[in-house]
């Protein structure tokens, strides 16, 4: 069977030996020395300055919307995962979609600067599939109109943008390190900022808001991460860099072979000032009936690509639908490709074969 994704695992042995160690020391969570070293060395990674591991990436836009206070309505993408809308309800604010770029499918800062109105309070934007959002305009109009950004960075680790991380715009930055994703953790997410008062903040709020045994700094929750999640990051972090290799080697083999045959998919378009992390392999069919023939095909074979993301956020029986013309069409049209460190070359060539078999 052939899936969208396969989580990398690293040697057994050497998780295990990090295992030894949880085991010497007894300590299994509250932020232990495992869950301190992941954050030292993510920071490093990527450079930032503050990072907060947390136990999930849904979490993480949770508290990064307690954390700026964010009320009201907030102008977001409906081309994301359902997290991202649901995160904002869940906080007691209003979603408020606009629609996306017809070109890199992030959200489209004309359409967003109609919607601002007096209660809206923040931007939450995704750098879909690791493609930046136009971070240079939206500051300006978050400046503009004093609005706050959080981006959710879960697709987009390890992404640079003019020369520095991704993750360095905004106010807050979340990252997911679910198993389906690049850099994993089986669980977890991380919450970035430059910003000294609001990484105070989230500091305790990710802790109950705990500051000491018998004190509280203000209300929190509990997102902390335990050390055999951070002891997964730090057994897989020696590996990345081949992992993001041996993807991009098989994005490469996929435009091959599609080239081979003379097919030209139509795919989302990454910004010349952006470096890609291979982690998505997202492409565009002409219709959804095409979409649904090649699917179909595809799973007969038992390989199963994922709609990401259908249906469009705008949809869920909890929000204000509106009609978003491009979202809605593209919707329908992308599915994402099976890609993952070990997907073999005569695999992709056979979804390949199996793709083009089925275009008319
Ligand atoms: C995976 C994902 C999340 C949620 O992360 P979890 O770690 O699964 O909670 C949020 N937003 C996007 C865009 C994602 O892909």
């Amino acid at each position: 069977m052939i899936n969208v994704t396969k989580s990398f695992l690293p040697p057994i042995e050497e998780y295990n030996s990090y295992l030894q160690r949880i085991w010497e020391s007894g300590h299994l969570t509250n932020h232990g020395p495992f869950v301190c070293e992941l954050e030292e060395k993510l920071k490093q990674l990527l450079g930032v300055k503050h990072l907060f591991f947390v136990n999930n990436g849904t979490i993480a836009i949770q508290i990064a919307l307690k954390a700026l206070e964010i009320k009201g309505k907030v102008i977001t993408t409906p081309f994301s995962y359902v997290a991202t809308s649901a995160s904002i309800v869940w906080e007691n604010a209003v979603p408020v979609f606009a629609d996306i770029y017809q070109d890199d499918l992030t959200i489209d800062v004309n359409e967003v600067e109609k919607l601002i109105t007096s209660d809206t309070t923040a931007i939450l934007a995704t750098h879909v599939y690791g493609i930046p959002c136009h971070v240079r305009e939206l500051e300006q109009l978050a400046k503009k109109h004093e609005l706050k950004i959080i981006y959710d960075a879960a697709h987009a680790f390890g992404v640079e943008y003019d020369g520095t991380s991704i993750l360095n715009f905004g106010d807050i930055s979340t990252l997911s390190f679910h198993a389906t994703k690049l850099f994993h953790t089986v669980e977890g997410g991380a919450i970035v900022t430059n910003d000294d008062e609001l990484a105070h903040k989230i500091a305790y709020m990710r802790n109950f808001g705990h500051n000491g045994q018998e004190a509280f700094w203000g209300v929190g929750i509990n997102g902390k991460a335990s050390e055999f999640h951070a002891a997964m990051g730090l057994s897989l972090l020696p590996y990345l860099e081949k992992i993001i290799h041996s993807r991009k080697e098989t994005s490469l083999l996929y435009n091959k072979f599609f080239e081979d045959c003379n097919i030209n998919l139509e795919r989302p378009s990454i910004k010349n000032a952006s470096t890609y992390n291979y982690a998505y392999l997202p492409v565009l069919f002409k219709d959804e009936a095409q979409l649904l023939k090649v699917r179909d095909a595809l799973n007969k074979e038992n390989i199963f690509p994922r709609r990401y993301f259908y249906p469009s956020l705008n949809n869920l029986p909890y929000v204000q639908n509106k009609n978003l013309p491009i979202t809605e069409n593209v919707a329908v049209r992308i599915l994402c490709l099976p890609l993952y460190h070990d997907l073999s070359t005569l695999e992709v060539k056979k979804i390949v074969d199996i793709i083009v078999d089925n275009l008319s």
